[in-house]
């Protein structure tokens, strides 16, 4: 391991030796990754200069912008634990975050510091910001350009190295917070080796799908990427960035998400990938304009995050003749645990794949003690060098999820006799109803293959008796329409009667989401 250890910063100076292969593109600022290089390490020496030592928290909140990759690797080469905060957070909710993690450099862009400054009182740690792209005043912060110039300008920077530092692959990392889809965002401290984990085994696997398949190995040659996912998620992180640095890859941002747009940026592009979250794929899918651009380069549409409808994987195939793909992870994996794509997702599109070679997986039953033979529904486990230690500064909430290297996740799912996972509902979400459960994927795919509907979420509504009674809110495709008795019946001819939502709501807009394509059913009750 002396010479390619598993940390990140091998991963960069592996990208550094990528030299004038483009690695960003944002609108019409493309930065190669020898000017990354550049910017990273005269960044990293700037915050040694302010005094970030191994260990201290340096924060990064902005959106996709190609300063993101710049920061962060900048902490990381150091030995600095980088803490991605969600760009969507309000004012208070990023001070939660800084004080949190006791965060002492922060690097942002202009939206996300007008939020931090109002509440920068609630961040005693903090003591340096550098601000991206800042038009206004900066009191209290430092203009990051004046550190390392603007992305277009990074080729003329120094060419020099990283300072030395020692990492080992056990050493702290990242902190990357949850989705908070069930509670409070928790932090979840992962080491070098974790955020690594990803992408040493993505490669084997994809030999081992090719190898399945009786295909041969393609050559390998740089693809571009449009990513669309915010890179404060883990998987945008740690299987998007991390992987196509060590590829070699181009990575396209985007401003905000915006169907017409990602699709004039893979026809200008010839963008070989996308996806991210299921509502992306779905987003590209229907949207009316796409068949006014040439979107022949794209190979693969892959994502994971949340449910996905089995009728997706066909569409893909259908639409794009592209590869669909599916993995399963959590923040506390550091992405990907399982995964597949192609034939084999086409054979099981109800699944998330098997677990990737270095991970293990097992269901087991309610409170913890015994393992449920093959097929039966049970809490999912997972463990393998991709789980991290545990959550920052919580120690009840670790020791409740972590277990002998088992992360407890929550999830509701079965495996096949051929190992294949497939994801049922999150405990918490699972509708339990006169004591017969209903678990939310199973009757949101009926609705989804109802040809008018094209987005539904199943949620549980309080019964005196029954204690929980099966409740389901729904929206039709623009020009279509269904009544609540004809999508009663729809799942009633599909599916047993105590299953069938006793009340279906319909809305205008699409469901609302987090930032990871997430429905946030906690949100849905107050529409009954
Ligand atoms: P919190 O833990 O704070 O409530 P969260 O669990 O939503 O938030 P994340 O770590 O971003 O935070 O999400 C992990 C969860 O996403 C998994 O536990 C699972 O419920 C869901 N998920 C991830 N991938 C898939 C997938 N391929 N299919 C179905 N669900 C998925
Ligand atoms: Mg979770």
């Amino acid at each position: 391991w002396k010479n390619a250890p598993p940390n990140l910063r091998a991963i960069a100076m592996v990208g550094r030796m990528h030299g004038d292969r483009e690695f960003t593109v944002y609108e019409d600022e493309r930065v190669t990754y020898d000017a990354w290089f550049r910017a990273v390490a005269t960044l990293a020496h700037e915050f040694q200069a302010r005094g970030v030592k191994k260990g201290d928290r340096v924060a990064v909140a902005m959106r996709n912008l190609p300063e993101w990759p710049v920061a962060f690797f900048a902490a990381v080469t150091i030995g600095a634990i980088c803490v991605p905060l969600n760009a969507w957070w309000t004012g208070p909710e990023l001070a939660y975050g800084l004080a949190n993690s006791g965060t002492k450099l922060l690097v942002c862009d202009e939206e996300r510091w007008e939020r931090v400054s109002e509440n920068r009182a609630d961040c005693p740690d903090l003591e340096t910001v550098f601000v991206t792209r800042a038009e206004g005043s900066l009191s209290g912060a430092e203009a990051l350009e004046s550190v390392i110039g603007k992305p277009m300008e990074y080729a003329s920077l120094p060419s020099r190295d990283l300072p030395e530092v020692e990492i080992a692959p056990e050493d702290d990392a990242t902190i990357f917070y949850t989705s908070g889809t069930t509670g409070k965002p928790k932090g979840a401290l992962g080491t070098h080796r974790n955020l690594c984990t990803n992408i040493l085994s993505s490669g084997y696997n994809a030999a081992c799908a090719v190898l399945r398949r009786g295909e041969e190995i393609p050559e390998p040659t740089p693809k571009v990427g449009l990513t669309v996912i915010p890179l404060f998620h883990v998987t945008a992180c740690s299987a998007g960035l991390m992987g196509n640095v060590a590829a070699g890859n181009t990575l396209i941002f985007m401003h905000k998400w915006d169907p017409v747009k990602a699709f004039q940026i893979i026809e200008r592009e010839k963008v070989n990938s996308t996806g991210g979250v299921p509502t992306i794929a779905w987003q590209l899918i229907e949207h009316p304009e796409r068949k006014n651009y040439d979107l022949s380069s794209i190979e693969a549409i892959a994502y994971g995050g949340a449910p996905s409808a089995p009728e997706l994987v066909r569409k893909i195939r259908e639409v794009f003749g592209a590869l669909p793909g599916n993995g399963w992870g959590m923040t506390e994996t550091m992405a990907t645990v399982t995964g597949h794509s192609s034939e084999d997702y086409l054979n099981r599109p109800d699944s998330c794949g098997p677990p990737v070679a270095v991970a293990d997986l097992k269901i087991m039953n309610e409170d913890g003690t015994q393992e449920m033979p093959t097929g039966e529904v049970g809490e999912l486990w997972a463990r393998g060098p991709m789980v991290v230690k545990g959550y920052w500064h919580n120690p009840e909430a670790t020791e409740a999820t972590f277990i002998d290297g088992w992360v407890r996740t929550g999830d509701l799912a079965r495996l096949d006799d051929e190992g294949f996972c497939y994801i049922v509902d999150r405990a918490k979400d699972m509708v339990i109803r006169g004591g017969e459960n209903i678990y939310s994927s199973e009757v949101e795919n009926v609705l989804y293959d109802h040809p008018a509907v094209t987005d539904a979420a199943l949620i549980g509504l309080p019964h005196t008796q029954l204690g929980e009674e099966p409740a389901a809110v729904v929206h039709l495709a623009p020009g279509t329409s269904a009544t609540e008795a004809e999508l009663q019946q729809w799942v009633a001819d599909r599916l047993a009667k105590f299953k069938v939502p006793v009340r279906i709501v319909f809305t205008k807009d699409t469901l609302p989401r987090n930032a990871n394509g997430k429905i946030l059913k906690k949100d849905l009750l107050s529409m009954f």
